[in-house]
Parts: structure tokens; C-alpha cells; sequence
């Protein structure tokens, strides 16, 4: 068992707001480092002392137990569609979009959707990793915020192109115990787990309203908020309606295939040329 460099009396502080934090509870991380977990005593987050092992903890795009993996994209996608179709959101960017399958899914029906990545390779969306568009008027964020070592510097990284909206998933942090599903230690790679409060505060600080609306925190920039659009998002993720959309939207073709195809063989031919 190692300690960590940090275990030392260095004074930790919060990673998003800066507050002073205490001690919640020691975890095995990687099964080889004793870690602390710390809780802030301003935003009420949880997080883990600073992240050294990191670099150890990023081996493959997807853990072999992430059998969820697929079904998730699909939902996300869905959720996605119909938010870009009731607001007319025409560019997104998709940060930590892993695999890259969600980013090619939008594509397909025609959203103009670019990924990136530091930790993964896109190998569905190869070609869509430089977007065409200065700013995105939507960012997802799907199970990244998790993983950001220093909150406050690189939640700039999703808000400073002022996006008109921003879709995340993230769990929320409640209090729960050092057993926790989502603290995963084995992996090293979960080390923020945000409060309601975390959340209020990085709204504010940014200039967005925030929604939490069936599982999806939706950030929502002020001059972009439209009441009845929200009300028109939330119904049509519910029941009946939310069904007939689904299969709609399946049955519907799927121009971006094809266009992609002859986008990339263009670019192909003027490199070989
Ligand atoms: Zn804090």
C-alpha cells in the first residue's frame, strides 16, 4: 500500500470554490494508493485529495463492465434530438465524447456534432474532431465532470465559448457513504462529485439558469431561456409522447450518412492530390 505525496499536513481546499473542506473517509484507489476523500464545508462537495495517479488510471475507452454502454447513447441521443429540434441548436460539440458513437449517431440525423476527447480515440466520428464553428450553441458533457482534476479551471473549458446551452450528466452528491456505487475507487478515475449547491454556484458564476430535468442537468443560457421551449422538452421526454417521438425519429432517414461519406472522400482526394 502506498500513502499519497499529499497525505502530508499540506492544507486541502475545495477544487471548485476554493473553501475549506474536512475529512470524510479513506478509499484504496487502484487498488494501491490510501486516499482521502474530503467534503466542503461552502459547496458541500465531495472530492477526492489532489489526483497523482491519473495518469495510471486511463487505460481503454470503456471499463468491460460498461454493458450499459449503447442503451445509454441511445437515450442520450434521443434527449438530444428533441432539445436541438425545440430550440434550434444547429452546432454541438460534445467534450470527453469518448468513442465518439454519440457525436456519429447526431450526425447521422443531420446534427452537426463534433467530439473531443483527451483521454479517448473518436473511432466512430474519425474526421468530426475539429468543428467547423467558432461557437457551439450546445456543449454535452456526459459523465466528464466527474473525472476533471481542478474544477474551477476546467469547467472554463465548457462554458467560455458561452454555448446556449449546455447538457451534462453527472451524479449528484448527497452525503452518501464511502460505499457509494459511483465513487468506483478501483478505477481512479472519478475524483469530483458535485452538490446541488456545486451546481447553483457554477450556474451563477457563468451567467445560465439550471435545470434538472429527468436525469440531465440542462444549463441554459439567460438570453437563451425560453419557458414555453423548456415546458414543450421536459413533456416530450414524458410517456405516451415520448414514445411516438422515439419511434418517429427512428423511421426517420438518415441524410448525414451519405453526407459525411462524400464530405470525407472530398478531403481525402485533395490530400492525395
Ligand atoms: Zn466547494
Amino acid at each position: 500500500m502506498h500513502t499519497s505525496p499529499s497525505s502530508t499536513n499540506a492544507k486541502q481546499t475545495c477544487r471548485l470554490c476554493a473553501g475549506d473542506v474536512s475529512e470524510q473517509f479513506h478509499l484504496t484507489i487502484l487498488n494501491q494508493y490510501d486516499i482521502t476523500y474530503y467534503q466542503c464545508q461552502a459547496c458541500h462537495s465531495l472530492q477526492t485529495e489532489p489526483a497523482y495517479w491519473l495518469a495510471e488510471a486511463y487505460g481503454s475507452n470503456l471499463s468491460n463492465l460498461d454493458t450499459g454502454a449503447v442503451q445509454r447513447n441511445w437515450h442520450n441521443f434521443y434527449v438530444i434530438y428533441l432539445l436541438c429540434h425545440i430550440f434550434k441548436l444547429k452546432n454541438v460539440l460534445d467534450l470527453g465524447g469518448g468513442d465518439g458513437l454519440l457525436c456519429r449517431s447526431l450526425r447521422d440525423y443531420e446534427i452537426n456534432c463534433f467530439v473531443k476527447d483527451e483521454y479517448a480515440t473518436p473511432t466512430y466520428a474519425q474526421g468530426f474532431t475539429e468543428p467547423n464553428f467558432e461557437d457551439p450553441d450546445l456543449i454535452l458533457g456526459f459523465e466528464v465532470w466527474k473525472h476533471l482534476p481542478n474544477p474551477a479551471q476546467d469547467l472554463k473549458r465548457f462554458f467560455s465559448s458561452k454555448p446556449k446551452m449546455l447538457l451534462i450528466t453527472t451524479a449528484k452528491y448527497e452525503n452518501q457513504g464511502a460505499d457509494w456505487w459511483y465513487l468506483t475507487p478501483e478505477s481512479g478515475q472519478h475524483i469530483f462529485f458535485y452538490s446541488q449547491e456545486a451546481f447553483g454556484i457554477i450556474a451563477q458564476q457563468y451567467g445560465y439558469e439550471l435545470h434538472s430535468i429527468a436525469g440531465f442537468l440542462l444549463f441554459i443560457r439567460k438570453d437563451c431561456a425560453s419557458p414555453f421551449k423548456l415546458w414543450l422538452f421536459q413533456k416530450s421526454l414524458r410517456g405516451k409522447l415520448n414514445r411516438l417521438l422515439k419511434y418517429k425519429i427512428m423511421r426517420k432517414p438518415t441524410p448525414g450518412v451519405w453526407n459525411d461519406y462524400l464530405l470525407q472522400k472530398s478531403l481525402q482526394d485533395k490530400e492525395s492530390k
